[in-house]
């Protein structure tokens, strides 16, 4: 593009913006990757819990999730938090969601959230070998205490199979056999075998080397405004008192969507979901499958040797201050199932915090803006956004090289303009 200084510009250098980066450089794209924050101590992506799950076709607004967040409010140690606050954007969030916390609602969305994991995991089959990462294919235990738990997750499992999600329901002996380096307290669980894991940080260099050995750039600014004329983008300002021009713009700057979407006339609900990791170097056990623990809400992930324990969701717009007693509770939670460990394992590991870009529908957004010819969005994947990375980087390319949506996936369903 010679009168452009970039043919593609990716605003957020997170999983989302270098997986479009990842899949538009395969395309014979030019990319460039803007993220104001070399030290990546704010991206949600780099320490997260690595699971690749085509078992979460459940959306985060679902049936019952209201009445339970309500009940945690009330623990300080609970996995839930909502920071009551004068926002106005948090109450008109907080409204949507209420209204898509149904049965409808999942109903809708589980078939077309099982696909585009499903295919996503396809695709990181395929990544792992071309860009050399480990990824450990041995699936996900939903873990759980109670026989009231395990009831609920039989209910999941049985809804896994009608959308073509791999479910078996375990017993404690069952559970033992598929991991039996390690002591679990509990009374069974479900297996998703289609699951995987991976050390997330290990998955990002790759995608940086790889989009890097293709010509791709990457800039340390801050996107700060645009410019446009009808229905093109002219112009992309960074805090540096830099202006770009691009044949093609993709905002991708999780969390931090609303704020830089406004100034492109498009409003997306968006608060964060506050969440934090610890990683044991040493552990005292090491499963060799990742779980998710169902009573406490705790993820557990085998990387390499290490273990790394996360959790949390608090609706905290866009602070990542660390809170010690949430924190504590993901602890005692972990070591409840995993009585091997105790909360002293824990002493003086530096605790990760994470923002995840939580829509009030719990679908990301991924389309073109509405009114710009040249400048899509790619954000808003809540708890998915490790799994979805590379099927929305496809998603994208896709858009941006045909000039229109994979017919085979229903894309108004992601619309970033549906709000
Ligand atoms: C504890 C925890 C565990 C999780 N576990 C999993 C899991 O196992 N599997 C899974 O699929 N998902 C998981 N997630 C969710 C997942 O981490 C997120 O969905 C995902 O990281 C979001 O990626 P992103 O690229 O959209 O945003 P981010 O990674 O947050 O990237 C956004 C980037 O935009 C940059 N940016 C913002 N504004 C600007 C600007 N104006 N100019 C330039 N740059 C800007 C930021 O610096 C940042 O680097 C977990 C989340 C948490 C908190």
């Amino acid at each position: 593009m010679p009168d452009r200084d970039h043919d593609i510009l990716i605003v957020g250098g997170g999983v989302i913006g270098l997986c479009c980066g990842w899949y538009l450089s395969q395309a014979g794209r030019t990319v460039t990757i803007l993220d104001r924050d070399p030290l990546r101590r704010e991206s949600c992506s780099d320490e997260n819990a690595g699971m690749v799950v085509p078992s979460h076709f459940i959306p985060l607004a679902a049936p019952g999730v209201i009445s339970q967040g309500l009940k945690w409010m009330l623990n300080p140690k609970s996995p839930f938090y909502l920071r009551p606050r004068f926002d106005p954007a948090l109450w008109s969030w907080c409204w949507k969601f209420f209204r898509h916390a149904n049965a409808q609602h999942v109903n809708d969305t589980k078939q077309l959230l099982a696909d585009i994991s499903l295919e996503s995991r396809r695709l990181f089959l395929e990544l792992a070998d071309e860009l050399k990462f480990d990824l450990a294919t041995r699936g996900l235990m939903m873990l759980c205490r109670t026989e009231a738990g395990l009831e609920d997750e039989a209910k999941v499992a049985a809804m896994a199979k009608e959308v073509g999600v791999e479910a078996e329901l375990c017993d404690a002996a069952r559970v033992c056999e598929l991991d039996p380096n390690v002591q679990m307290d509990v009374a069974g669980a479900v297996w998703f075998a289609q699951d995987c894991h991976l050390d997330p940080l290990d998955f990002l260099n790759a995608l940086r080397d790889g989009i890097r050995a293709k010509g791709g750039r990457f800039i340390d600014d801050e996107c700060t405004g645009f410019e446009r004329q009808g229905n093109r983008l002219t112009g992309i300002h960074t805090a540096d008192g830099e202006t770009h021009t691009a044949e093609h713009l993709i905002v991708a700057v999780g969390a931090w969507t609303p704020e830089l979407a406004r100034e492109l006339d498009l409003r997306i609900p968006m608060q964060g979901g506050k969440g934090y990791s610890l990683t044991l170097r040493n552990p005292a056990e090491l499963p060799r499958l990742c779980s998710l623990l169902k009573e406490a809400r705790v993820a557990v992930t085998p990387m390499g040797g290490k273990l790394r324990v996360g959790g949390t969701m608090e609706i905290c717009g866009t602070d990542l201050s660390i809170n010690r007693t949430r924190l504590q509770g993901i602890i005692e939670g972990f070591c409840q199932f995993f009585p091997a460990f105790s909360p002293d394992d824990f002493t003086g590991i530096e605790p990760w915090s994470g923002l995840r870009p939580c829509t009030p529908d719990g679908l990301p957004c991924i389309g073109p803006i509405p009114g710009l010819q040249n400048a899509t969005v790619a954000t808003g994947h809540n708890m998915l956004g490790l799994s979805l990375g590379p099927v929305t980087g496809q998603l994208v390319t896709t858009l941006i090289t045909n000039g229109k949506p994979d017919p085979n996936v229903e894309m108004p369903k992601l619309a970033p303009g549906r709000f």
